[in-house]
């Protein structure tokens, strides 16, 4: 039986990440559950899946939880310490950072769904990860594609470029007039997935294809230029892989978080999953197109600060937080988005990175950056 330490495990990742587990309950013990402030789902969790450890990061529902034969963990980062044969990170934000570096500190295996800890810590993350040798299943489906395309192996120098399929969100079809008056009830329409609401407003401004370069580049040690991204809005192809002698292999499947959630808790195995089967006979076309960065400039912000890395991809991330964050509340417009994050990163100079503790403050000052400015 494989252990496993859920951390985000009320979120859209979490509670999917528990439809696999429940549907194998002989195969997987959920060892411990975390989540932020959900106190009334996560008492539910709690009592179906009986957890040994427990942790609720807001103090305030603490006296809220279901009395039970586990011990309540005062933080994310402790809960990450402990043992398991598998913890998945499927915090949003950059508050997943020490989960993913404690869990390879540890030599652990790490399912990882947030991004936001390989965008900041990446080069962090992958010393750590050498050092101990920890391992990283990506859960991101583009990223599970890959993995999947190069047979669960690292890249070799017969790997030509990685190719990120996108869905280009909420707006793909708008146009720059229209993109004006967006607001983000719209943006969280997304066409094909249905996630967290950060990433859904990350998907309408391509915000998440950005980080998602950046993810890859860190999983599979690639600098940006091999590194490629291609508007495809039927979600159908989820990433695919080109080799130097010009084959291409692509992971296809309806679009269902359920199979690379899966495929990292039962890896190197697969098991049926419940997800429809593709039929051919349905799918009448597939397109692909280069993205628009007129439309979109978040992505070529983000694809520029992937350029030049260094301390960037933690200024950018930061400042995304708060600006997706503003807009959910209705503080700023859609074109702001882009707006503020340019005006922050030419705030900052570019700068080495030696520690988690500089990783946190750049992204104090980016959050205090962007923050004062919308004043
Ligand atoms: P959700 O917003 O649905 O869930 C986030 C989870 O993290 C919840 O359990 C939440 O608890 C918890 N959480 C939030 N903030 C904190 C914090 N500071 N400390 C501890 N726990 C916290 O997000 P998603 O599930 O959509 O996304 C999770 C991650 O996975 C993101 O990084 C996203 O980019 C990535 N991802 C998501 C995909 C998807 O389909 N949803 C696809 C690919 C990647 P509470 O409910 O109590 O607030
Ligand atoms: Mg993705």
């Amino acid at each position: 039986m494989k252990s496993v330490i859920l951390v985000g495990s009320t979120g859209s990742i979490g509670t999917q990440t528990l439809e696999v587990i429940r549907r194998y309950n002989e195969e997987f013990s959920v060892l411990g559950l975390a989540c932020y402030s959900n106190v009334d789902l996560l008492n539910k969790q709690i009592k179906e899946f009986n957890p040994k450890y427990v942790c609720i990061v807001d103090k305030s529902k603490r006296d809220m939880l279901i009395s039970g034969n586990y011990k309540l963990v005062d933080t994310i980062d402790e809960l990450s310490d402990i043992d398991a044969d598998i913890t998945l990170n499927a915090v949003v934000g950059i508050s997943g950072l020490n989960v993913t570096l404690n869990v390879l500190k540890r030599g652990g295996s790490l399912a990882l769904a947030n991004k936001e800890s390989m965008v900041t810590g990446g080069q962090l993350i992958n010393a750590n990860r050498d050092k101990y040798f920890g391992k990283i299943l990506p859960v991101d489906s583009e990223h599970s594609a890959i993995f999947q395309c190069l047979n669960f192996e690292k890249p070799t120098c017969e790997v030509h470029k990685l190719i990120l399929t996108a869905s280009g969100g909420a707006f793909r079809d708008y146009s720059l007039e229209q993109l004006k008056n967006v607001t983000a009830k719209d943006a969280l329409k997304h066409p094909n997935w249905s996630m967290g609401q950060k990433i859904t407003i990350d998907c309408a401004t391509m915000m998440n294809k950005g980080l998602e370069v950046l993810e890859a580049m860190y999983l599979y040690d690639l600098p940006q230029e091999q590194v490629d991204i291609v508007i495809h809005k039927q979600s159908i192809v989820h990433s695919m892989v080109e080799f130097v002698d010009g084959a291409v292999l692509a992971q296809l499947g309806y679009p269902s978080m359920i199979v690379p959630i899966q495929l990292a808790l039962t890896f190197p195995n697969r098991k049926y999953s419940g997800t429809e089967y593709l039929d051919f006979s349905k799918i009448t076309e597939l397109n692909f197109a280069k993205p628009d960065f007129t439309r979109f400039p978040v992505l070529k912000i983000a694809l520029d600060v992937a350029k030049v890395q260094g301390i960037m991809p933690i200024v950018m991330n930061g400042c995304n937080e708060v600006l997706v964050d503003r807009f959910l509340k209705g503080q700023i417009n859609y074109l702001e988005i882009a707006y503020y994050l340019e005006k922050v990163l030419n705030k900052f100079e570019n700068n080495r990175i030696e520690s988690v503790e500089q990783i946190l403050e750049v992204d104090n000052l980016a959050r205090a950056m962007t923050t004062k400015l919308m004043r």
